[in-house]
């Protein structure tokens, strides 16, 4: 049976952020996801790497502080996938005065050591930033956060656990987990072939997200897990709403805020909603009250309402919030909670309530001091300066990785180039060696071969939602002969593997 110090269920991104950190230590480490990586509340959040400046309401200060530090520190090992976003703060007449939240803003610009992000400042609504808004909104404020591509987030964290020696395996299930003395004994299923495989691990990680009590309750068999409270969100995306680059963010009657975002393929995001969920959380989709809700929220602020007709994608995903027993979902802690079970000499677990993505670096953190209590110490803090795969560039320096892959690639156009870095960073350069056909809307074979060979995509879904969002672009047809060369390639990379 292979051994390994660490074994980890849950390929979001605390599970794969605990197993690049764990692995760039040293420990050998295993990691197990049952669907694709980052297919659970890793792919449905607002993708935002930002303080929450809406949680101060809740006295969260420790929270935010951390949420705060980390943008600048993700912006720096990340700064293709993470850019900083202004966000626009309307006032509105009847809700919070602007005392409030100019001192609410004052905290967030001076709470969280923040250092290159430019500061809060007041701004004009009359003029081009305000246009697409209703003509009493003539005053606001601007701040600064960062947003972020979640699933290439927990791709890249896999990636270089990889490259570092972790074993990633994914469309793999846990299907038991117990303990053998200071041993675990893990049974996982490859969901492909069905073939089942028992590994063994000095500490095991629980890092399974809404899933966390489930896998207490089933695979660890314990009886009682009644920790995480499940808090539904959903998103609509609809036609873009607006020509500048900044977010906004509105504030709603009922308390609670939402965002509208500049997204890809020229769209706009809004969202999102909060409500307690019960259920199996890979099931979960927008509701009708949900959608009217999002709508009728925007269409407060909007001079132009949104209609159902402008949605062109919508999804919906459950924070496993740790259950501090607050009574709104709304108000639930955002914060996470790392309980290790197994008393000396027992094999531990660790089991990860609650975060955000915006912390999950500092998670890692803390989980590997745990590991490390356990298992003895192996190196100390490294990820806070490390690039992620394609992430070894000055945050100001993305135009240049444009400009050498545009030289590079000629025919590429101009927004597959700013998609491709967006994406891959310089890691985009090496793909552009090879580019092969044109698949369609800037996909090129290359692109598609990398995403199979270094980023463990099988299926036009991965591809398509998950490593890109071309998925906005294609069409079924598109979709179809994707999965055909996709099922072509892969056949090829068999026939060449056979072949020795
Ligand atoms: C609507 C919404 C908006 C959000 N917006 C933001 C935001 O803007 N910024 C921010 O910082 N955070 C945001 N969050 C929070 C953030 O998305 C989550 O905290 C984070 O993604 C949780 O990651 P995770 O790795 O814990 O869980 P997941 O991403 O769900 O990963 C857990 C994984 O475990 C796997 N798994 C479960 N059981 C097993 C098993 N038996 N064997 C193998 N694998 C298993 C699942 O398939 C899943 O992939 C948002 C969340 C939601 C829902």
């Amino acid at each position: 049976m292979r051994t390994f110090d660490v074994a980890v269920i849950g390929g979001g991104i605390n599970g794969c952020g605990i197993a690049r950190d764990a692995a760039g230590r040293g420990y050998s480490v295993f990691l197990a996801e049952q669907n694709d990586l980052g297919s659970g509340t890793s792919a449905w959040s607002t993708k935002l790497i930002h303080g929450g400046l809406r949680y101060l309401e809740h006295y969260e200060f420790r929270l935010v502080r951390e949420a705060l530090t980390e943008r600048e520190v993700l912006w720096s090992i990340a700064p293709h996938i993470v850019r900083p976003l202004r966000f626009v703060l309307p006032l509105h007449s009847g809700l919070r005065p602007a005392w409030l939240l100019r001192l609410g803003l004052f905290l967030y610009d001076h709470l969280g050591g923040r250092k290159r992000l430019p500061a809060t400042r007041r701004v004009d609504l009359t003029g081009p930033i305000g246009a697409p808004l209703k003509p009493e909104f003539r005053r606001g404020f601007e701040y600064s956060d960062a947003r972020v591509d979640d699933t290439r987030l927990v791709v890249l964290n896999a990636r270089d656990a990889s490259a570092k020696g972790a074993e990633i395996a994914v469309r793999t299930r846990v299907i038991s987990a117990g303990r053998a003395g200071d041993l675990w004994h893990i049974v996982q299923r490859d969901l492909a072939s069905g073939r089942e495989e028992t590994v063994a691990a000095r500490f095991l990680v629980n890092a399974a997200g809404p899933w966390v009590d489930r896998v207490i309750q089933g695979p660890l068999g314990q009886s009682e897990a009644r920790h995480v409270r499940l808090v539904q969100g959903s998103h609509i995306v609809v036609r873009k709403l607006y020509d500048h680059d900044r977010a906004f963010i509105f504030q709603n009657a009922d308390g609670r805020i939402i965002f509208a975002i500049p997204y890809a393929n020229d769209t706009t995001l809004v969202g999102t909603t909060d409500r307690d969920f019960t259920g199996n959380p890979a099931d979960a989709v927008i509701t009708e009250e949900e959608t009217d809700y999002l709508l009728r929220a925007a269409s407060e602020y909007f001079a132009q309402p949104l209609r159902r007709e402008d949605i062109v994608w919508s999804f919906s995903g459950v924070r496993p919030l740790f259950d501090d027993k607050a009574s709104k979902a709304q108000e639930a802690t955002r914060d996470y909670v790392l309980r290790t079970e197994g008393v000396d000499g027992q094999a531990p677990v660790l089991n990860v309530f609650g975060g955000k993505i915006t912390t999950y670096r500092k998670l890692a953190e803390d989980a590997l001091a745990e590991i490390g209590r356990r298992l003895g110490p192996r190196g100390g803090p490294w990820t806070g300066a490390a690039p992620l795969p394609g992430g070894d560039f000055a945050v100001d320096a993305v135009d240049g990785v444009e400009d050498r892959l545009a030289h590079a690639a000629p025919c590429l156009a101009l927004s597959t180039v700013r998609r491709m870095v967006a994406a891959y960073g310089t890691d985009a350069l090496r793909i552009a060696e090879r580019l092969g056909e044109d698949l369609g809307h800037g996909l090129h074979e290359g692109e598609l071969r990398w995403m199979m060979m270094h980023e463990w995509a099988r299926t036009a879904e991965d591809v398509l939602w998950r490593r890109s969002k071309l998925g906005l672009a294609f069409s079924a047809d598109d979709t179809a002969g994707l999965a055909a060369r996709m099922s072509t390639l892969r056949d090829q990379a068999g026939e060449l593997a056979a072949a020795g």
